[in-house]
């Protein structure tokens, strides 16, 4: 569990002539592939909470997520293969009595104790970070907190050929990911993170300042926030964007989460063609998680 299989995680070269045309190169950092349990980011930045938990003696996780929330789920799963017990605090107090969805359904599936809140108790308890619970490691909505970032950068420390004429690009929930890949680039590099939320302008940029503070005692001046490619909004797949990410995995073989990934590589693709990356730009992308599909079959290795 607390060992990938395979790290460093493969970096994919990905020949687009529309971006050759520009003077764009792209390559894709296959995060997807670091866990079959955990993919992606979720990994990345669970893995030194985990670590700390299971030192601290803690006898399990507790953690706070939406209906469909991948966190959650991640939680869970981990909390399961470590031994320990699973708290999530699900934000909507209807669901308690609705039919299980698939997300929550895997969640209880592996043994996570779901309690149900109503919206407005739900941010009280989540800011801030969450409320402790006796025996229990309590993890943020997201995940996001300094322990995340740390495990977040070693994403940019894996990619150990990077300089001045390099972005990394991922994409934004809460901003833990990009927090910690702007920490672990070297000088020079940039770090460009697309956020999927609607009308997090402002308020997400304080957030990532926040991370870093907390994580590294200062904040950087290596990252920006791109706003523009929400698609309407977290969990917006509009048929358009939909189309973008068939062709994408047509053409290069790579899945394409729809609801973090897809709006990254179209905003690097609408980026670089818009002229917003210098002629020899080098964009790798970070391919944060699976398909929602794949994931919960647990087909993650291609
Ligand atoms: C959860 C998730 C993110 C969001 O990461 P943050 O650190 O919260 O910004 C990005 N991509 C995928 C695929 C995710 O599941």
């Amino acid at each position: 569990m607390l060992t990938p299989p395979a790290l460093p995680t493969p970096l994919t070269p990905i020949a687009d002539p529309r971006l050759a045309a520009v003077g764009v190169e792209l390559r894709l950092k296959r995060d997807d592939l670091v866990h079959p349990l955990l993919p992606g980011n979720k990994w990345r930045k669970l893995l030194p909470n985990l670590e700390a938990a299971v030192a601290a003696g803690s006898r399990g996780l507790l953690t706070y997520g939406g209906a469909y929330s991948t966190h959650l789920r991640a939680v869970a799963a981990a909390a399961k293969a470590l031994g320990l017990a699973a708290v999530g605090v699900v934000r909507g107090e209807e669901l308690a009595v609705a039919e299980r969805n698939w997300s929550l359904a895997a969640a209880e599936a592996d043994g996570m104790v779901l309690e149900f809140v109503p919206r407005s108790a739900y941010r009280a308890l989540v800011a801030g970070g969450g409320q402790a619970r006796d025996g229990y490691w309590v993890l943020p909505e997201g995940g996001s907190n300094a322990l995340a970032v740390h495990g977040a950068a070693a994403v940019a420390a894996e990619l150990d050929d990077l300089g001045g004429r390099d972005v990394v690009c991922c994409p934004v929930g809460t901003g833990g990911t990009l927090a910690g890949i702007a920490a672990g680039l070297p000088a020079g590099a940039r770090a460009l993170g697309v956020a999927v939320l609607k009308g997090g302008a402002g308020y997400l940029e304080g957030e990532v300042a926040a991370l870093h503070r907390a994580a590294c005692g200062r904040e950087f001046g290596n990252w920006r926030l791109h706003h523009g490619h929400h698609f309407g909004g977290y969990g917006r797949v509009p048929a358009e964007l939909e189309a973008f990410a068939a062709d994408f995995e047509q053409r290069h073989g790579v899945p394409v989460e729809r609801r973090y990934v897809a709006k990254t590589l179209r905003a690097v693709h609408d980026l670089a063609l818009a002229g917003e990356f210098a002629p020899g730009t080098r964009v790798t992308a970070v391919v944060t998680g699976l398909p929602d599909g794949l994931a919960a079959r647990g087909i993650s290795r291609s």
